[in-house]
């Protein structure tokens, strides 16, 4: 291998690259050949505390420059990203498994995108005035303090832009973990935004399982915890965080549900469908994974999309002809093909796929399963894998009764012709982030975030900034003041 995956260190604290091998040693796995491609340590309480004493440091200074010299900085580091995008997209890759076909498109410059938005309005970031005759309230817009960032496996360098993009803008610092699958990404960023001219101390990255994440979020230090990951994970971090009363974000998992109706142009609903559950080997949590088909339609439906399935291209994922990569582990494989297991004994039917690829690396088949019902398990349940449950429906009223009857509410997306059928399912659906003829968009300038067990808060867009900043309102008296004695 000519391209360098194992980093200067493990962590990137207060500016610079720290090593501690008393940490459990964290091996990286290359999940397109289940080679050893790095080993990293996860953080002691040492290294935690150094981190967190760092940010909190840097925090105050940074603050008090303006929203244009913090501004400045992010928008270096965002050139620097897409100027580096070729060797980030190969990183990403090496850390994901995800093809470099979709890392080149989509990761770095997606994290670029965070940084130049949020870039931009660092300058415009204010407070208001209100008048109250003669005298006045004006509110400050403050920073938050020290901001945590834990991470999910499937995004790992957008992940630590989207959050620290906002959080820097702000005025916060950070402590970043990213997961222990996918270590590399987030210590680029870090390098990146410091080569930019961010302080040291403002953005650190420390490694390690979810015990280092509970360390970070039960720290007296910290003042807000933003959490992208699954239900599970997200109840115990929400949990811990109202302890202290932090600020919580919760992005977490879903089962989105895509409603395909007889008017839908099938090639449209079918290209949605497949950018909904095979993207990035279905490792999306936005995914519509329930897609709901009109019976009218659902056979063609189904045939065109095993047909262009078949034109998938799955092999090397350095290769950029590559479309379809493998899963992140072992462990996440096991995951889906146990999920594949139980749809197939729960009597829906296996409309292609259903294997592990007999080659090195984590790679399983495409999969589709058709007449799945509401109750089945892979109807219910987030796979996290590339597998797509299709069910039937004739009525509206129904479907959507359906589609919402779920603890999540992350995603959910709707194909027809009629234009005002696609509002009326847009606004009934309960879902934070909806499409109609499309799917799994995720522009920078738009909130994303889940309602439900999906999450609280959202990321992007200017209503991130509700999410690290606080308002400071401030009385000021003209006249006299009135006391009763
Ligand atoms: P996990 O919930 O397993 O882990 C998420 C992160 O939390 C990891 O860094 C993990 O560490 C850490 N963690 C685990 N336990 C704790 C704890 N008790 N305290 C603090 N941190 C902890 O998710 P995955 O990594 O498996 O990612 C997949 C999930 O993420 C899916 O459910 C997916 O839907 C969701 N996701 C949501 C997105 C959104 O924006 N809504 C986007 C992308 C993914 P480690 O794993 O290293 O032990």
């Amino acid at each position: 291998m000519t391209y360098k995956t194992q980093p200067e260190a493990s962590h990137f604290i207060d500016g610079a690259y720290v090593e501690d091998t008393a940490g459990t040693p964290i091996k990286v796995i290359y999940p397109a050949t289940g080679e050893v491609i790095a080993t990293l340590h996860a953080a002691t309480p040492a290294i935690i505390d150094r981190a967190l004493t760092a940010a909190k440091k840097a925090q105050a200074g940074w603050a008090a420059m303006t929203g244009t010299e913090r501004g400045r900085i992010l928008r270096r580091a965002a050139d620097l990203l897409r100027e580096r995008n070729h060797d980030l997209s190969v990183l990403e890759t090496y850390d994901t498994g995800k093809p470099y076909q979709e890392t080149s498109v989509a990761d770095a410059t997606s994290g670029a995108d965070a940084l130049e938005y949020f870039g931009g309005i660092a300058a415009s970031l204010t407070g208001e005035h209100i008048q109250l005759g003669e005298n006045w309230v004006y509110t400050r817009r403050e920073a938050l303090g020290v901001c945590v960032g834990i991470g999910a496996w499937n995004y790992p360098t957008q992940i630590a832009c989207w959050k620290a993009a906002p959080a820097l803008a702000c005025g916060n610092s950070m402590v970043f973990k990213p997961s222990e699958t996918t270590p590399l990404c987030a210590l680029k960023v870090a390098e990146i935004l410091h080569e930019a001219g961010l302080p040291a101390g403002l953005y650190n990255v420390v490694q390690g399982m979810g015990e280092v994440g509970a360390a970070l979020v039960t720290d007296r230090r910290v003042d807000k915890v933003s959490l992208t990951g699954s239900v599970p994970t997200g109840r115990k971090v929400y949990a811990a965080a109202a302890e202290g009363i932090k600020h919580v974000t919760m992005e977490l998992g879903g089962k989105s549900p895509m409603i395909v109706f007889e008017d839908a142009d099938i090639e449209n609903a079918v290209s949605g469908a497949i950018l909904g559950n095979f993207y990035s080997s279905g490792q999306v949590c936005s995914n519509g994974t329930r897609v709901f088909v009109h019976k009218a339609i659902k056979e063609k439906f189904l045939a065109r999309l095993t047909e262009r399935l078949g034109n998938a291209v799955i092999g090397d994922p350095m290769d950029p002809k590559t479309s379809f990569g493998p899963m992140v582990s072992e462990r996440q494989m096991a995951t889906v093909l146990g999920y594949i297991e139980k749809g197939e004994a729960e009597g829906a039917r296996l409309v292609c796929g259903g294997k592990r690829i007999d080659r090195e690396g984590f790679y399983l088949e495409p999969t589709v399963f058709a007449d799945v019902t509401d109750g089945m398990t892979i109807a219910r349940e987030e796979i996290f894998g590339p597998v797509m449950a299709v069910l039937d429906f004739e009525e509206e009223d129904d479907v959507m009764t359906r589609a919402n009857d779920t603890e999540f509410g992350l995603a959910a997306g709707v194909f027809t012709r009629d234009l005002t059928r696609a509002h009326r399912v847009a606004a009934r659906f309960e879902a934070g982030t909806c499409f109609i003829n499309t799917y799994n968009d995720a522009p920078v300038e738009a909130p994303f975030g889940g309602s439900k067990m999906s999450g609280v808060g959202r990321e992007n867009s200017r209503a991130a900034i509700e999410h690290y900043s606080q308002l400071k309102s401030v009385f000021v008296r003209m006249d006299d003041v009135e006391a009763p004695f």
